[in-house]
């Protein structure tokens, strides 16, 4: 199965997509998380654009996406999560494979900045929380391996309006390429997940 999940950020896309994978038995590529794990070169390069809110070149993106791509796991499909961010992509992803099927979560603008001010992961093992709708037993510690928790670089206010500016402007129109199935993202991550897969069939 190969999957996209499409929705604004604090839609709860990677939550979903993490919980899909292992019901799906395959990877979770977040084109987010492949950038902020990058280490060589392309580091500062990548944290210039991803600091402001601004995307990161097309071809690059889908150069470090294909070799995501080519690794073993990904041989019965995966959940992409962040990619395509707009048309031009979704032509490149066009180009290089076939996908199955486009799940979008809808949120509104309101939800999203409220979910995202909260937002925090552990520094140490990367587990996801939020201050706001899913809070850690500590607000500073990890439940999972006692890290520190920190909020993402692109979290603060002005990076946030900026991205859902771009996803509305740049990423809702790629909706139009493929026959989707619209999700609301407004319910908690178990309901959302239900719905999910009673759309799918699996
Ligand atoms: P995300 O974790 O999906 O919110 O992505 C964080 C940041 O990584 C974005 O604001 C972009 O700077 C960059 N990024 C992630 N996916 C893409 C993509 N498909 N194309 C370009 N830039 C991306």
């Amino acid at each position: 199965m190969k999957l996209i999940l499409i929705g604004p950020q604090g839609s709860g896309k990677g939550t979903q997509a993490k919980l899909l994978a292992s019901k799906l038995g395959v990877p979770h590529i977040s084109t987010g998380d492949l950038l902020r794990g990058a280490t060589g070169k392309l580091r500062a390069k990548i944290d210039s654009y991803i600091v402001a809110g601004n995307l990161f070149p097309d071809e690059l993106m889908l150069e470090i996406l294909e070799k995501r791509f080519s690794e073993e796991d990904c041989k019965n499909g995966w959940i992409l999560d962040g990619f395509p961010r707009n048309l031009k992509q979704a032509k490149m992803l066009d180009e290089i494979t076939r996908v199955d099927k486009v799940v979008e979560i809808s949120i509104s603008d309101e939800e999203a900045v409220r979910r995202l001010g909260g937002r925090v992961s552990c520094e140490k093992c990367g587990a996801g929380f939020n201050l706001v709708t899913m809070p850690p037993q500590d607000s500073e510690k990890c439940d999972k391996c006692g890290g520190k928790l920190v909020q993402r670089a692109d979290d603060t206010e002005e990076a946030i309006r900026k991205r859902l500016e771009i996803y509305h402007r740049e990423t809702e129109p790629i909706l139009t390429r493929y026959e989707s199935v619209k999700i609301n993202g407004e319910k908690s991550a178990e309901e959302v997940q239900k719905d999910i897969q009673r759309e799918l069939g699996i």
